[in-house]
């Protein structure tokens, strides 16, 4: 597990067990042993054919696990519980969950469950999310928040004004200076008096990749000149009581406790003038940024990883707020946090096959024989080769790659000519491969093909590099034989993961047999921390869909699970009709088209029929050891 840095990344919610498979520890540090979860089994369990007791899912699978949610929410409350009492703080801490981090509606409602015991609430930042967040909240605690963030036109200000009718606790965040009037004039004709915040633009600057969005530059929030016009405004349409919230978001991903100290003390000062104005002020929203460890390295000095916990976070953020309230004699407002990242990165893994990889060419130049290749070269490619081998022979490498560059190089130019037949070409390609492999300068790093969509499953590392831990989650026990980097199905250069956590430019693999794992099962991979963003983000590149998802949850009896929902990934059928074409109507087009056909004994026009709809339904990655559908069919 070392090679993986599993324990660094992966505690506490994952490690690797005596059969060398990841386990899944579903309540964090409080698992009890025989409450682990063998994601390998998971993994057969979903994909296993129905007939063989599985779900019959086809792969990528996305495997979440609601314990590992509730344990992250439960977590995140107890940290701020002690800091808050440790601290003497008078006041305590709610928060909201930002729904774009992960919109699935299981997720959604989890978290609005797992979270109603303490207050916990949801953020939106759009119109179909605050529809969603209305919707889950009315099942929640009656004082969790409903922040309302983002652009807002009227539209929106008015659902977040029903919102208040309907008895949710729902705060119009200003965005922008011209939200307050649409805000003013909207709840008057509606006659609800609204709950406002405002977000403001701090000057603390978070320097990573996530920090753009913070500084006086920042995309959102107001300046100290218009929180200053808004507050005049306010008072002049006797609303200054309805400003309760102060929110601010310094970025995702905040790397250091200095930084985080330095935003949220910059904040509570904006706060206690806010107080000092005349607002009805209630709450301090410090927004995201809780990070996450994705490399294990505890580290400030990147984007991947973060120098703090959960109880330091917790700590620093009620110790700013309680230094500067005490000081300005405030009263201590109740702390707020919208952290998804934290939330909901660990509890799902998506899972993804390795199916076939590159081999070496030597390989394939001894089965042929080193002998017959030299023997179709010609003359002077054949001097050029003898050279070659009498500098291997005195051990002089640098010399060898030389000759080989231009035994290789006189070859292209003969075969460009017309004078060299492809069978010699591909021999001097083997040697050149044989010479660099026995000198050692080949590039042992083989590729790796996964039945995977990079642009749909993993966009933020095509994106903007984010990096995730990659690990196989079975064969731990074993040592890899190999090195890869990933190559996923899609039409496009960029759709390969080549760089990995802990700055390594490929990943410790195992050999592949003939059937993928090389003991009749498939070979599995395993992207962790990624149950934020990613879903929300993935496109539909080469029309590939998302994963099939699989709902896993420990179960009362040991060492077992249960599987509380399965539902295959979106089909052909499915993704056509996400880009406006008509899969029915395009299925009858070809049926019509096959009974134009000629039939014969294998191609009869009800086999031929019987594949095409197959192939509407079935989902766009490759098929697990696929058999040819159409022989399925006519069978
Ligand atoms: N709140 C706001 C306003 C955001 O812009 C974001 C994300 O960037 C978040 C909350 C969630 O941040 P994180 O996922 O880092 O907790």
């Amino acid at each position: 597990s070392d090679l993986y840095r599993v324990d660094g990344w992966g505690a506490p919610y994952f490690t690797v067990n005596s059969s060398g498979d990841i386990s899944v520890r579903p309540h964090g540090t409080d698992t009890l042993p025989h409450q682990e979860i063998d994601l390998l089994k998971v993994v057969k369990k979903a994909s296993d054919p129905i007939n063989s007791g599985g779900l019959g899912l086809q792969l990528p699978l996305v495997v979440r696990f609601p314990d590992v949610l509730k344990n992250r929410l439960e977590s995140l409350q107890s940290v701020f519980d002690y800091a808050v009492q440790s601290q003497g703080y008078e006041a305590h801490y709610q928060g909201v969950y930002p729904v774009k981090c992960n919109q699935d509606r299981f997720v959604v409602e989890d978290i609005v469950k797992f979270g109603s015991a303490f207050r916990f609430g949801l953020e939106a930042g759009s119109k179909p999310e605050l529809l969603l967040a209305m919707s889950c909240l009315c099942k929640g605690s009656p004082e969790g928040l409903l922040v309302c963030n983002g652009f807002k036109d009227a539209e929106y200000i008015s659902l977040a004004l029903v919102a208040r009718k309907l008895l949710l606790n729902t705060v119009i965040v200003l965005e922008q200076e011209e939200e307050l009037d649409l805000v003013i004039d909207i709840g008057r004709k509606m006659a609800v008096r609204p709950v406002i915040g405002l977000r403001a633009k701090l000057r603390t600057k978070h320097s990573g990749h996530f920090g753009s969005t913070s500084g006086e530059k920042g995309k959102f929030g107001l300046t100290t000149t218009q929180i200053l016009r808004v507050v005049r405004k306010l008072k002049e349409s006797g609303m200054l009581d309805c400003l309760q919230l102060l929110h601010f978001h310094i970025g995702s991903q905040i790397p250091s406790t200095a930084l985080l100290a330095d935003g949220v003390g910059e904040a509570a000062q904006v706060y206690c003038e806010l107080v000092r104005l005349g607002a009805g002020m209630k709450f301090i929203d410090i927004g995201g940024g809780l990070g996450i460890d994705y490399d294990g390295s505890k580290s400030c000095e990147s984007d991947v990883s973060v120098g703090y916990g959960l109880q330091e976070y917790a700590s620093t953020v009620v110790q700013a707020v309680r230094f500067v309230c005490d000081r300005k004699n405030v009263k201590h407002p109740v702390i707020c946090s919208e952290s998804g990242r934290a939330i909901v990165s660990h509890h799902s893994v998506l899972i993804f096959e390795a199916v076939s990889s590159t081999t070496t060419r030597s390989q394939e130049l001894s089965a042929v024989g080193l002998q017959s290749f030299v023997e179709k070269l010609n003359d002077d490619a054949r001097a050029d080769y003898r050279n070659l081998s009498a500098a291997a022979i005195r051990g002089e490498y640098d010399t060898c790659m030389l000759y080989a560059d231009q035994l290789k190089q006189r070859c292209v130019e003969q075969f460009k000519d017309g004078n060299l037949d492809i069978e010699q070409l591909a021999a001097v390609d083997a040697i050149c491969d044989f010479v660099s492999k026995s000198i050692g300068a080949s590039d042992p790093v083989r590729t790796y093909h996964v039945n995977l969509s990079i642009f749909t499953s993993i966009p933020d590392f095509w994106a903007i590099g984010q990096l995730f831990p990659i690990v196989p989650i079975h064969k731990l026990d074993e040592r890899p034989g190999a090195r890869g980097i990933l190559s996923d199905l899609t039409c496009d250069s960029d759709g390969k993961i080549d760089r990995f956590i802990g700055g390594e430019s490929s990943l410790p693999l195992h050999e592949l047999g003939s059937n993928g794992g090389g003991d009749g099962g498939g070979y599995y991979l395993g992207m962790f921390l990624g149950g934020a963003y990613e879903e929300a983000l993935g496109g539909l590149h080469n029309l590939f869909g998302g994963p099939s998802v699989l709902r896993v949850s420990q179960s009362d009896s040991p060492h077992s699970f249960a599987v509380t929902y399965a539902v295959p990934g979106p089909s052909c059928a499915d993704v056509l009709r996400a880009m406006q074409h008509e899969p029915e109507f395009m299925f009858e087009m070809l049926k019509h088209r096959a009974e134009e056909q000629e039939e014969d004994e294998v191609l009869t026009f009800a086999s031929l029929a019987s594949s095409l709809n197959q192939s509407f339904h079935n989902m766009p990655y490759l098929a697990p050891h696929s058999s040819c559908c159409l022989t399925a069919a006519a069978n």
